[in-house]
């Protein structure tokens, strides 16, 4: 096996199944959010690079991300591959990539937009216990929260609009990048509209 690429949309369960995959793999994550903002905490002289776009409002270029991957990747606990999350985000960073490092396995996890929109809307806490609400699938006590003072908080971009605008993003983003694959005989679509131990299941099975 080599490296992996980890595709879902928001509100897909990623992060879980993400987890799930480096405890049965033993692979690392690589995230490239996670290790730009770690560059720029340690000073190095990518993350004073970066540091630098990143003040100016600025995209940080591939090129930065993509020498900030090559040292990742040459680390000890990277020798069988690594699990990227949040990268490539376009076709010109996957050929990169390609480049770097054998990537044996594209895995995108699938859910219909209508039902993230489902399981995102409707979701709410108590501002006073932190318990997590959901109008349809976990709806607040009739008797109130446990906690005896229920105050209910719901996240501004929890509405259908910004979702779907979310959404609508993640697919052009990840299209061009799922035909690419495609043609190179590495890209699988998972169900991931199931319980989330299925989930893993079919996940598991596309890399053993
Ligand atoms: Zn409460």
């Amino acid at each position: 096996m080599g490296s992996i690429v980890l595709f879902g949309p928001p509100g897909a369960g990623k992060g879980t199944q993400a987890q799930r995959i480096m405890d049965q793999t033993g692979l690392p994550q690589v995230s490239t959010g996670d290790m730009l903002r770690a560059a720029v905490k340690s000073g190095t002289p990518v993350g004073k690079e970066a540091k630098g776009y990143m003040e100016r409002g600025e995209l940080v270029p591939d090129q930065v991300i993509l020498a900030l991957i090559r040292d990742r990747i040459q680390e000890p606990d990277a020798a069988n591959g690594v699990m990227f999350d949040g990268f490539p985000r376009t076709v010109p960073q996957a050929v990169a990539l390609s480049e770097m490092t054998d990537i044996s396995h594209v895995l995108a996890i699938d859910v219909p937009d209508g039902r993230i929109v489902e399981r995102i809307c409707g979701r709410a806490t108590c501002g006073n216990c932190g318990t997590v609400y959901h109008d349809t699938f976990n709806p607040v006590p009739a008797s109130g929260c446990p906690c005896g003072d229920y105050q209910e908080k719901r996240r501004a971009d929890d509405n259908e609009g910004t979702v779907l605008n979310r959404l609508e993003a993640y697919h052009q983003q990840t299209s061009p990048l799922a035909a690419w694959y495609d043609e190179r005989g590495v890209f699988h679509r998972v169900d991931g509209d199931r319980a989330i131990d299925e989930i893993t299941t079919d996940l598991l099975a596309v890399l053993n």
